[in-house]
């Protein structure tokens, strides 16, 4: 069975169409590896073996009645819970949605199904996906499968803790400030954000809506852009999904070739806050890039060092809004409903259990940033910002095809450390969230393991807005490059994998 987890999704996917094993096959090994290591892991909210094994038979009888099903078909996936599921519960890691069973399934839920992925369950999060650390989560911390006591990243970390222990070859993510790049990276894998527009919203609960982008994360770059490939795409349910054909993303992870490509280096990225093993493995990626036929120069974007405070006005601000749905009226928890009080009472009493601290936190900021008076002084301030990090971006693409960076300044922290100190965790987006600002295309690729402390390093490529193939070639041209290095892929060489019961190779 360890074979069976040990397997790329693509290949799996074949053997599967290939008849040479079956759906419930795969589906029983990650559901078994599920059990075993979960107890330590905590990447799951909810796992429900019986609903998906009965996705796999279904899969199995549409191959054996001859159906042609897309690449993934039997592939498991798992699903971050902040997706509408009709036959899973949907919680976005908070105590407001406990049990909430959604009446209709996410666009991304339903190509998922239409492409025969089958999914193991809904994975942890960062409440409403606020975090970097999956320790706002209201149903406790995830943790990282390379060091137990340390986070997986947030907010998607359930799905990036999933995917590196081996518990599923693929699963989803939302990525608003950084909640995919961020995990990908400091848990050893592959994580996309694609251009804003470019995954449909349409089921996602809503965190920053002008930001929010569904991507992949895999164990290597070409399983990343099927699963891109299957759930993107233009949607007539979501009024903001871009009218375009999903960029060739997997021709580009195949291609893996940069010769005389054009890469900028970000100058204002790097120094002082960063941690050294993570420049150290950066320069070496970028020096791996120009060995691979790249024309590296070093490009400003000056406006990027204002992105971080622009963010949390625009992401509180759009959250202040988005979350006054929860109003124990429509569904969800409903407290001190005893007849004896208001509707406001009951609204009121609901939302201070049901939520957070750091989602009140964040309403809080938003409700002030876009109250009368302060409206012009602070959102829109900083949607100014927002256009200067976008013109920052057209001036580099002018000169560069990509953009390279740290996609962390640091590696995974402890549990704990930056619990009580917001700014702190908010600096573990300083290198995303230009890109969400501006609503291009990143995806981070393992690129070796600091010094310091062994953990994982990610290096984020950035291409412009529906240049989402662009990032997937880079990104497999320095996989197959440091593969190649290191004799086989960077999870390998994870010590705590061991402790998790996992015989490598
Ligand atoms: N860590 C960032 C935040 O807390 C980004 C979260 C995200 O991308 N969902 O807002």
């Amino acid at each position: 069975m360890t074979e069976l987890l040990h397997k790329t999704a693509a290949e799996l996917g074949r053997l599967i169409a290939a008849r040479e094993v079956s759906a419930v096959e795969v589906t029983q090994a990650h559901l078994d590896r599920i059990a075993e290591v979960e107890p330590k892991v905590n990447a799951f909210l909810h796992v429900d073996p019986e609903t998906t094994l009965a996705q796999a038979r279904a899969v199995d009888e549409r191959i054996a009645g001859g159906e042609r099903l897309g690449p993934l078909a039997g592939v498991p996936v798992a699903h971050k819970d902040v997706f509408t599921t009709t036959d899973m519960p949907t919680t976005a890691g908070s105590k407001i949605l406990e049990g909430w069973r959604p009446p209709y399934d996410a666009t991304v839920t339903s190509r998922l199904r239409e492409a025969g992925l089958v999914i193991l369950g809904k994975t942890n999060l960062d409440e409403f996906a606020m975090g970097s650390s999956t320790e706002n989560s209201a149903y406790g911390p995830t943790r990282n499968p390379w060091d137990l006591s340390r986070i997986p990243g947030g907010s998607s970390g359930g799905s990036s803790a999933a995917v590196a222990a081996y518990e599923a070859p693929l699963s989803t993510g939302t990525d608003t400030g950084g909640s995919i790049r961020q995990p990908a990276a400091v848990t050893g894998i592959v994580g996309m954000k694609p251009t804003y527009g470019g995954s449909s919203r349409y089921g996602l609960i809503a965190f920053a809506s002008s930001l929010d982008t569904p991507g992949p994360f895999a164990r290597n770059v070409l399983d990343a852009a099927l699963l891109h490939e299957a759930f993107s795409g233009h949607d007539v349910m979501d009024s903001t999904s871009i009218h375009a054909h999903v960029p060739p993303v997997v021709e580009a992870a195949r291609q893996a070739d940069i010769a005389g490509l054009r890469v900028g280096v970000v100058k204002e990225f790097g120094g002082e806050g960063y941690q050294p093993g993570v420049l150290a493995r950066f320069h070496e990626a970028v020096e791996l890039l120009e060995s691979l036929g790249a024309k590296v120069v070093e490009v400003s974007c000056p406006s990027f060092g204002y992105a971080l405070p622009a963010y949390y006005l625009i992401a509180p601000s759009e959250c202040s809004s988005n979350l006054a749905r929860f109003d124990a009226m429509r569904y969800g928890l409903r407290v001190g409903d005893d007849g004896t009080r208001s509707a406001e009472e009951v609204m009121s009493m609901t939302r201070a259990a049901g939520f957070g601290p750091e989602v009140k936190r964040r309403i809080m900021l938003g409700t002030y940033a876009l109250s009368s008076g302060y409206y012009d002084a602070y959102y829109g301030q900083a949607q100014k910002v927002r256009t200067l990090i976008s013109r920052d971006f057209d001036a580099a693409f002018h000169q560069v095809d990509v953009l390279v960076s740290p996609t962390t300044p640091t590696t995974a922290f402890p549990i704990g450390e930056r619990a009580d100190d917001p700014m702190a965790m908010y600096l573990a987006d300083l290198c995303t969230i230009p890109t969400n600002l501006a609503g291009n295309a990143a995806i981070s690729v393992p690129c070796g393991l600091a010094d310091e402390d062994g953990l994982p390093v990610g290096l984020q490529i950035m291409a412009p807005v529906l240049g989402d193939d662009r990032c997937y070639r880079v990104g497999a041209a320095v996989e197959k490059a440091l593969e190649d290095r290191w004799g086989g892929s960077l999870l390998a060489k994870a010590p705590a994998l061991e402790g998790l019961g996992y015989q490598h190779g």
